[in-house]
């Protein structure tokens, strides 16, 4: 029987995982970027990192078969399955700066500060919050190396990534409130987890 987790569009929502369990996380609606964090239950200082995990895959992103690595260098996580294959891994979450210096908007929701909700009951604070896995985000580089336009996610309705989690973890995952960009296709929608 899952057990499921429905993050609303531009929310996140906090779980524990245990190290052998299966959770699948679905775009419900389709476009919609899913940030995600883990966090190493029994050592708080250990998280997914997104550069450990470039530097020992030798690539830029992640997929099938890829494990997740932590800032120790411990695998944390295995994707099993992934119907997309299009995912971002350079991107910090968006926070308050990122609306008001690009956008000039004051109090939007972004990923950070929905992380610092969530992770509140684990004493984990703004200032922690780690670099998100950006599943489902389609940000393509250029040939020089500089950032191409966001591009709407390749994700569509149903579409879904399975991790198998290596050890006992605290997962976060923040349905992107972006709307102002064609990152999440101009409409914010939910995300569901389930763990299996
Ligand atoms: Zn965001």
């Amino acid at each position: 029987m899952p057990n499921i987790i429905h993050i609303p569009g531009g929310e996140a929502r906090s779980f524990l995982l245990k190290s052998g369990e299966l959770l699948k996380v679905t775009d419900v609606e389709g476009k919609q970027v899913a940030d995600f964090i883990a966090i190493s239950f029994h050592k708080k200082d250990e998280y997914l990192s997104t550069a450990h995990t470039r530097t020992m895959n030798s690539r830029l992103t992640v997929m099938k078969g890829d494990q997740l690595y932590s800032n120790y260098r411990h695998p944390l996580l295995e994707i099993l399955e992934d119907t997309v294959g299009v995912h971002d891994t350079l991107y910090p979450c968006c926070d308050p700066m990122r609306y008001k210096l690009d956008f000039g908007v004051e109090n939007h929701r972004n990923c950070r500060d929905n992380f610092a909700q969530a992770l509140e009951e684990y004493n984990l604070d703004y200032g922690f919050i780690p670099d998100p896995l950006n599943l489902f985000q389609n940000s393509p580089l250029n040939a020089d190396g500089t950032f191409a336009n966001f591009t709407e996610p390749e994700s569509k309705a149903g579409d879904y990534v399975v991790f198998k989690s290596l050890t006992d973890l605290i997962i976060g995952i923040s349905a992107c409130p972006q709307d102002m960009t064609p990152l999440c296709g101009y409409q914010i929608t939910d995300i569901k987890a389930e763990i299996m």
